[in-house]
C-alpha cells in the first residue's frame, strides 16, 4: 500500500514536463514545451536530447524544489534564457543575464554580412559598437581566426559578460572589450574595415508595450530615444574617422526603419547605402561603405 501511494506520488521527467507544458499553456508562456524541457534540463544539468532517455527518472526532493522555483520564476516573466544563464547564437553558447540583451536569430543576419566582408585568409579589423554579451564580435573572431576585433559598450556590466564570453569561447586574446560610450573609449590606431553594431533602436514610447519578457532586458540595450534612431544617427556620424576608405558601416536596425536609415546614412556621406530585409521581410541590416 505504502509503496502504491508513493508511485502515485512519483514525479518522473516525463510527468514534470506534461505537467509543466500545460501550466505554461495556461499561463501564456511562448513554447510550452521547449521552455519546459530546457528548465528540466538545466535543473537536472542535462541537455534536452538527454532526458528524453530518462523519461522515467524520478526527480528528488531537492530537484523538484529547484525546478518548481524556475517554473515560477518564468511564469512571472523572467526569460528562459536568464533562467539558463544561456543562448545558442551562431551555434555557439553565449552566457546571459539580466545584464545585457539576449542574443536575437535577426542578428545573426547581422553577422553573416560582416563575416562576408573579412577575409578568411587575412588580417581583418573589425570595431563592434553596444556590443552587449559579446555574441557579434566573439562570433566574428571565432569565424575569423585572423581578424582582430574590438568592441565596446557603455556599460561595464556588459563589458563584463562580454569578456566572459570572449574567453569562455576561446576569443579572449582576440577581441578587446572596452568600456565607453560608442567610439570614445577606442585609441587612434589603424582603421577598421568595418564597424558593426546592433545598437538599441526601439522607439521610446514603444518600450512599455513590448512583451513582459524583453521588459525584464536592460532598458538601455533597446531605447532608441524617440523614434528609435538616436543611436544611428550618432554612430553614423561618429564611424567614418574610424573606418578605412571603402570600410563599411554595418547595422541592425528595426522594422519600418529602412528610408529613415538610409537616409541617415547618405547624409552622413555613406556610398552605396543599402537596405536588406530579414526572412520575415522587415528592414533589418543597414549598410554603407566610408569615401
Ligand atoms: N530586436 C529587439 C526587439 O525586438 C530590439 C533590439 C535592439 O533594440 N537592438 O526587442
Amino acid at each position: 500500500m505504502k509503496v502504491a501511494a508513493d508511485n502515485a506520488e512519483t514525479w518522473t521527467v516525463r510527468k514534470v514536463l506534461g505537467w509543466t507544458s500545460q501550466h505554461f499553456e495556461k499561463a501564456n508562456v511562448d513554447a510550452p514545451r521547449l521552455t519546459a524541457e530546457l528548465l528540466l534540463g538545466h535543473s537536472l544539468k542535462v541537455d534536452r536530447v538527454t532526458l528524453y532517455t530518462q523519461l522515467d527518472r524520478p526527480l528528488n526532493k531537492d530537484e523538484l524544489g529547484a525546478y518548481r522555483a524556475l517554473i515560477q520564476r518564468r511564469v512571472g516573466g523572467e526569460p528562459t534564457q536568464y533562467l539558463t544563464g544561456q543562448k545558442e547564437f551562431y551555434g555557439r553558447r553565449f552566457q546571459v543575464d539580466a545584464r545585457v540583451l539576449i542574443p536575437r536569430p535577426e542578428t545573426e543576419l547581422l553577422v553573416e554580412a560582416v563575416l562576408k566582408l573579412c577575409a578568411k585568409d587575412a588580417p581583418s579589423r573589425v570595431l563592434d559598437l553596444c556590443t552587449g554579451s559579446g555574441c557579434i564580435a566573439v562570433t566574428i573572431a571565432c569565424e575569423r581566426p585572423q581578424a582582430s576585433v574590438w568592441a565596446t559598450d557603455l556599460l561595464a556590466d556588459a563589458c563584463a559578460v562580454a569578456k566572459l564570453n570572449a574567453e569562455a569561447l576561446g576569443a579572449g586574446g582576440r577581441v578587446t572589450v572596452l568600456q565607453g560610450d560608442l567610439l570614445a573609449a577606442v585609441p587612434q590606431g589603424p582603421r577598421f574595415d568595418v564597424v558593426v553594431s546592433n545598437p538599441p533602436y526601439v522607439m521610446a514610447a514603444e518600450l512599455p508595450t513590448l512583451q513582459r519578457e524583453v521588459q525584464r532586458e536592460p532598458r538601455a540595450a533597446l531605447d532608441g530615444g524617440a523614434d528609435g534612431l538616436d543611436l544611428v544617427r550618432r554612430i553614423a556620424e561618429a564611424a567614418p574617422p574610424y573606418l578605412k576608405a571603402g570600410g563599411t558601416l554595418a547595422l541592425e536596425i528595426g522594422d519600418g526603419q529602412g528610408d529613415a536609415v538610409r537616409d541617415i546614412l547618405v547624409r552622413a556621406g555613406y556610398h552605396e547605402v543599402r537596405i536588406e530585409k530579414d526572412l520575415a521581410r522587415h528592414d533589418r541590416l543597414a549598410f554603407g561603405r566610408a569615401a
